[in-house]
C-alpha cells in the first residue's frame, strides 16, 4: 500500500511537496520540494526525521514552487538522489546561484551547494530507470516549460502517476500522454481547473494591445513554457517590430534548443530563425532604448507594461496548467484508486471536483 503525505500544494497555488511511502517495504519518496511565492516565501514542514529518512527525490521541473525549498531540505539532513531531467538541470545552477542571495531563509548559507542532482538523460524516455527492487520510474514530456516531465513511480508492486505541472497545448514544448492507465494514486496538476479558457482568445486581446508600431509593450514574463509560447507568437504575427529579450530569456532559449526533444515538431527550426534574427535583442539596460516589444520581469522606463498575469485584466490570461477541459481529457486515460487534484486555489478545486465522474477512482478509493 502506498500512502501520502500532503506537505504544500493541495487547495493552494505553491508550495507543491508530495511525501510517499510504501508501506510494505518502508520505501519513501519525495515528490517536488516547493515554496510558496511570496515575500515571505513560505517553506513546507520539512523536518530531520522526513529529510533523513527518504531514499530519493523527484523534481517535475525548475520552478521555485517546485524546488525552492530544497536548501531547507538538505540543510535537515537530506544526502540523497535528486533525479530530474537534464534539461532542468542545465537550469539548476543560476538557481543555487540565487539560492545563495536570498536573506531571511531557515536554513544555513550554502545548503543548496550540497544537493545531488542526478539527472536523466533523454535517451531514457520510456525506459524503465530501476533504482532498487522496490523503487523505479519512467517519465515522459509535460510540456509546462523546457525539462519539466511527468512520473510513473513503482513503489514495490505498487504504482503512482504523478504528472508536476502540465500543459497539453503549448505551441512550443512536447507533451506526452503517460503509458499506462491504472495505478494506486494519481496526483494531477488541476492549476486552472475551475475554468475553461481560450488560449486563442487570450492571445488574439495581447496582440491586439501590441498594435501600434511605434509603441514600446512590456511583457512581464520569466522562464517558462508559457514565456517560450508568447516570444514565438509575436515574433511570428509582428514581422517587422523588434524584439527585445531579458539575457536570462534569451539563454533560456537557446538551451531549448539544446533539447530540442522537448520541442514540439517544426519549434527548432523557427526558436533558430529567432535567435539567429537581427530584429531580436537582449535587454541591456532599465531602460527602453528603441519602439518594440520587451520580454522582461523588470521594471523598464518608457514601456507600457501589459499585464497577462492580473485578475484584473482577464483578457490576456494565458494557461500554464490545466483547465477544466484539460483536466478531463488527462483524466480520459488514468483510473486510480486515490486521485489527488493539487496546485488549485480551493475555490477552483470545488468547482473541478463537482465536475469529475466518479468512475475515475477504483475500488471504492477516494479523491483530494
Ligand atoms: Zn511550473
Ligand atoms: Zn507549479
Amino acid at each position: 500500500m502506498i500512502s501520502m503525505q500532503i506537505l504544500g500544494g493541495f487547495q493552494e497555488y505553491g508550495k507543491n511537496c508530495f511525501l510517499i511511502e510504501h508501506q510494505e517495504t518502508g520505501t519513501r519518496i519525495m515528490l517536488d520540494c516547493g515554496v510558496q511565492n511570496g515575500q515571505p516565501e513560505v517553506y513546507p514542514p520539512l523536518t530531520p526525521e522526513i529529510a533523513q529518512s527518504l531514499d530519493a527525490v523527484f523534481l517535475s521541473h525548475v520552478h521555485n514552487d517546485h524546488v525552492g525549498a530544497l536548501p531547507l531540505l538538505a540543510d535537515k539532513g537530506y544526502e540523497g538522489p535528486i533525479w530530474l531531467s537534464e534539461a532542468s538541470y542545465v537550469q539548476i545552477g543560476p538557481i543555487q546561484q540565487r539560492w545563495k542571495q536570498k536573506s531571511a531563509v531557515p536554513y544555513q548559507a550554502g545548503a543548496g551547494d550540497t544537493l545531488h542532482f542526478t539527472p536523466f538523460s533523454p535517451a531514457t524516455k520510456g525506459q524503465r530507470i530501476i533504482m532498487t527492487d522496490n523503487l523505479s520510474f519512467e517519465w515522459g514530456h509535460s510540456g509546462h516549460m523546457l525539462g519539466s516531465v511527468w512520473y510513473i513511480i513503482h513503489l514495490g508492486g505498487t504504482s503512482l502517476f504523478y504528472s508536476g505541472d502540465m500543459v497539453l497545448d503549448s505551441v512550443t514544448f512536447q507533451t506526452e500522454t503517460p503509458t499506462q492507465s491504472s495505478f494506486q494514486l494519481a496526483i494531477i496538476d488541476s492549476g486552472h481547473g475551475g475554468q475553461v479558457t481560450s488560449c486563442q482568445a487570450s492571445e488574439q486581446a495581447l496582440l491586439k494591445a501590441l498594435e501600434n508600431p511605434d509603441g514600446s509593450y512590456r511583457i512581464p514574463v520569466s522562464p517558462s513554457g508559457k514565456a517560450c509560447d508568447l516570444i514565438l507568437t509575436v515574433y511570428q504575427r509582428f514581422p517587422d517590430r523588434r524584439l527585445f529579450l531579458d539575457p536570462a530569456l534569451r539563454e533560456h532559449l537557446s538551451d531549448c534548443l539544446s533539447y530540442a526533444a522537448n520541442l514540439r515538431p517544426g519549434m527548432k527550426e523557427q526558436l533558430t530563425n529567432l535567435l539567429a534574427d537581427g530584429r531580436i535583442a537582449c535587454i541591456t539596460s532599465d531602460q527602453a532604448s528603441a519602439s518594440g516589444i520587451y520580454f522582461t520581469n523588470r521594471r523598464l522606463e518608457g514601456t507600457k507594461m501589459i499585464p497577462i498575469d492580473s485578475p484584473a485584466h482577464p483578457e490576456f490570461f494565458y494557461k500554464a496548467h490545466p483547465d477544466l477541459k484539460d483536466v478531463e481529457k488527462l483524466l480520459g486515460g488514468i483510473q486510480a484508486e486515490q486521485l489527488v487534484f493539487f496546485h488549485s486555489k480551493p475555490k477552483d478545486f470545488t468547482k473541478l471536483i463537482a465536475h469529475i465522474p466518479k468512475k475515475l477512482i477504483l475500488n471504492g478509493g477516494v479523491y483530494l
